[in-house]
């Protein structure tokens, strides 16, 4: 016998309880003894018969009103156990009844709309959660699975909806999920060349969360991609009281502002300040970028050794032995310089990554929903390998 078909003694004995604690404030048409073939069926689980059982089931549900709870408690162990099609049937024969009162029927079509959802029938599950949304003792849960099928299907303002009201309804605070909704809307937006569409759901987004990171580097990219660098820098710069760790993501734009501008002063100026705050290595490796564009291979070099000393991270150290195998040229030392370079790339790719604060999910790329758990903006930022400070 399969062990694991002892576990509908739980809710069934779960049910049996139940029905006897409410013996008498249960209905009279309700209110009946346990009938000889569900005990039948039981013996025909029990025997690793489940086919037979289930049938011995949906005739019972049929003929007897009594047993809905214990329907509901079995159609919910099969699907947990991923039998569907069994969980299906038998809730499908509970919402069939006439019988039931508002509170089990709402109550078998959420179990029977939660079936469609694990068996992936999205548009038989969201058309039952969107009915009993209606409905105030199963509003917030259908809401949630709701919000789960609109997010598998990328239907983001359906999703903003939803979110909306969990957010007025329910103990959990959704204004995070919700702004990261609206900035999925305005990229949609970005890419069908929409922009004040795009400006319109990015000032959403901050409507719901005032620290929207994603809104930030959005509205920059906007603003540039208008040709406003002065803007763009501006809003892309409030990072650096914002949200300082977010300030690797934007370096590359921001370089790229200023070098339109043809304001190299100022971009040196928000590197320094910007190094005060985060060392990422995209912003160490424009600063020595600069500094050699400005004063030469030798003046780039002493800066990133004096930067890796003050910031040790393996990254850093790999960009300075890459300066030396510059330096080093055909001299005997160039293939030393090659085998420590490709030694230390390699701890430095196995442990640079984005990881996620809620289930550790690990990526290369800046997430914003997480690929393994779905939480929104729950991705960090590289966690590179750190060194112990160098003193001279
Ligand atoms: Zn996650």
């Amino acid at each position: 016998m399969d062990p694991v078909w002892l576990l509908v003694l739980l809710p069934v004995a779960a049910a049996s309880g139940w029905l006897v604690a409410t013996h008498d404030r249960t209905p009279k048409k309700q209110k009946t003894h346990i009938p000889d073939r569900f005990f039948e069926g039981l013996n025909c689980l029990l025997n690793d018969q489940p086919d037979e059982a289930l049938r011995i089931f949906l005739d019972a549900v049929e003929m007897d009103s009594g047993t809905i709870e214990m329907h509901m408690a079995l159609g919910n162990m099969y699907r947990q156990r991923g039998e569907v099609d069994r969980a299906t049937r038998i809730h499908e024969n509970l919402v069939k009844r006439t019988d039931l009162d508002n509170e089990l029927r709402s109550q078998a079509l959420f179990e029977l709309a939660q079936d469609y959802f694990k068996a992936g029938l999205y548009d038989r599950a969201e058309s039952l959660f969107q009915e009993l949304r209606k409905i105030k003792s199963v509003r917030i849960r259908a809401g949630r699975l709701l919000l789960q099928i609109y997010d598998q299907e990328r239907e983001w303002e359906k999703a903003i909806e939803v979110s909306i009201e969990l957010n007025k309804h329910s103990d959990s605070d959704y204004s995070h999920t919700i702004a990261h909704l609206y900035c999925e809307v305005a990229e949609s937006n970005i890419r069908t060349g929409n922009y004040a569409q795009a400006e319109a759901n990015i000032a959403l987004a901050f409507k719901h969360d005032q620290q929207c990171i994603r809104g930030v580097l959005q509205s920059g990219r906007l603003a540039a991609m208008r040709s406003n660098h002065t803007n763009a820098i501006a809003i892309w710069r409030s990072l650096e009281y914002l949200a300082p760790d977010y300030l690797g993501e934007v370096v590359a734009h921001i370089e790229n502002s200023y070098k339109t501008l043809g304001d190299l002063a100022s971009l040196r100026q928000f590197l320094e300040s910007a190094l005060e705050k985060n060392t990422d290595i995209r912003i160490i490796n424009t600063y020595a970028e600069l500094t050699r564009e400005q004063q030469g291979e030798k003046a780039s070099r002493a800066l990133m050794l004096k930067l890796v000393r003050e910031h040790p991270t393996l990254e850093g150290v790999l960009q300075v032995i890459a300066s030396q195998d510059r330096a080093a040229g055909t001299s005997g030392q160039e293939k030393d310089y090659q085998l420590l370079a490709s030694l230390i790339s390699h701890v430095v790719e196995t442990g640079r990554h984005y990881s996620c604060r809620n289930c550790g999910f690990q990526s290369n790329s800046l997430h914003w929903q997480c690929p393994g758990c779905k939480a929104w903006g729950a991705m960090q930022k590289p966690q590179v390998p750190e060194l112990k400070p160098v003193h001279q």
